[in-house]
């Protein structure tokens, strides 16, 4: 009880930390708890220790934990949905991290529009368009974007990526900068503001923010290591 409350505030600090360093404030960067594998009485933990933002990746595992928790938990999708459980991934998350494709935003929209929701979107993008990975190509996600502005009911929040994993934070850096251009060269190109960057995981968190990440999605330096089982992400 008392190490995932601890490990809560230092990822916190260091969040916090992170942003001073790239000369913005505490505010300006989220913490998204990253709940996945993990039951609903240890992700109690996290709430009561006062943290709200929280984030799974499958949404059968979350279609059974979150009714369990209270309401006053605010959720996030980051995993790979397919369109077909949009229905259910809206009546469940706020926000969806991991649009990736036209497709599947244009469904959200559609069926946002007929629950009367109004959710945010990431755009994932997979820059180094690696095989393993889904996500829009940049030629793609320029392609899309006139229509994905055109959406009434889902909010464009900005673009999400996961990078190469390694062990080495700086190695991301690198890749974070490159979503970070690639959102300021969109919004000059298009006249939009797509002011959120997801990115950054345990590993390398705090180079995101240095890089301009305004959401984090950290799991494993709060809760500690994953089963081999719930360690995948798609
Ligand atoms: C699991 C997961 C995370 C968190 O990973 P940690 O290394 O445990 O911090 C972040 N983003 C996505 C998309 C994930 O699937």
């Amino acid at each position: 009880m008392a190490k995932i409350a601890a490990n809560l505030r230092a990822v916190r600090e260091r969040v916090d930390r992170a942003a001073g360093r790239s000369g913005r404030d505490h505010s300006a960067v989220e913490l998204l708890v990253v709940t996945k594998t993990w039951p609903p009485e240890v992700i109690a933990e996290v709430l009561e220790a006062g943290h709200e933002l929280l984030g799974e990746n499958k949404l059968q595992e979350a279609w059974g934990k979150i009714p369990e928790l209270p309401a006053s938990a605010r959720w996030h999708f980051i995993g790979h949905l397919q369109r077909n459980k949009a229905r259910k991934a809206l009546g469940l998350f706020e926000a969806i991290h991991s649009v990736d494709s036209l497709r599947l935003a244009r469904h959200l929209d559609r069926v946002a529009g007929e629950l009367g929701k109004r959710p945010r979107i990431y755009l994932q993008v997979n820059a180094a368009e690696e095989e393993s990975k889904s996500g829009f190509a940049v030629g793609e996600l320029r392609e899309a974007l006139p229509e994905l502005l055109s959406l009434e009911k889902v909010e464009l929040a900005g673009l999400m990526s996961i990078p190469p994993a390694t062990e080495d934070p700086e190695v991301g850096r690198s890749s974070f900068r490159k979503l970070r251009e690639l959102r300021d060269d969109l919004e000059e190109e298009f006249e939009v503001s797509l002011p959120g960057l997801s990115m950054g995981m345990s590993q390398d968190f705090e180079v995101a923010i240095e890089e301009g990440a305004t959401i984090v999605r950290v799991g494993s330096s709060i809760f500690g290591p994953r089963g081999v089982a719930g360690s995948t992400d798609s």
